[in-house]
């Protein structure tokens, strides 16, 4: 049933978006209208930062009016209506700072160093926009992210 509206929440944002079940992280595979969706909550802890990481660095009031997982298919599909926002530079950081990061380690060129791991990851130019575009995505449609939110719950 999850699955079902978790694909009907993706569609009735962009026919053409495929929303693929996925055993491993979440995430859009770039350049293509492919978005690989974790449906079980098995990363609570993960979890609990970016709902943090929306409501205080993106200021962000109404994080917990939408469920985690609706949050999770709008950050992804975020990224696919923002893919082309960054410039060749922006793009190239944001590899290696992606790389850097996962290994534990901040990059000296970052630009906000005092960072922990996680709010560096999403504060990523890429993750920003992606999480800017689901809060923009919101506002615009409250009434319909509030049902599914709650679907998805
Ligand atoms: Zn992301």
């Amino acid at each position: 049933m999850r699955e079902i509206i978790a694909k009907l929440f993706a569609k009735s944002i962009s026919p053409k978006i495929k929303l693929n079940p996925y055993a491993g992280s979440s995430a859009f595979l770039t350049g293509t209208n492919n978005i690989n969706i974790t449906l079980k909550e098995d990363d609570p802890e993960g979890e609990k930062a970016f709902l943090q990481h929306i409501a205080l660095t993106h200021k962000c009031h109404f994080v917990n009016e939408i469920s985690p997982l609706a949050w999770t298919i709008l950050h992804e599909i975020g990224h696919y209506f923002t893919d082309d926002y960054l410039t060749d530079e922006d793009r190239e950081a944001d590899y290696e700072w992606r790389k850097l990061l996962s290994l534990g380690i901040i990059p000296d060129d970052y630009s906000r160093p005092d960072d922990s791991i996680d709010e560096a990851y999403f504060n990523l130019p890429a993750e920003w926009e992606a999480t800017e575009w689901a809060i923009n995505y919101i506002k615009k449609h409250p009434r319909k992210c509030l049902i599914f939110g709650d679907l998805l719950r």
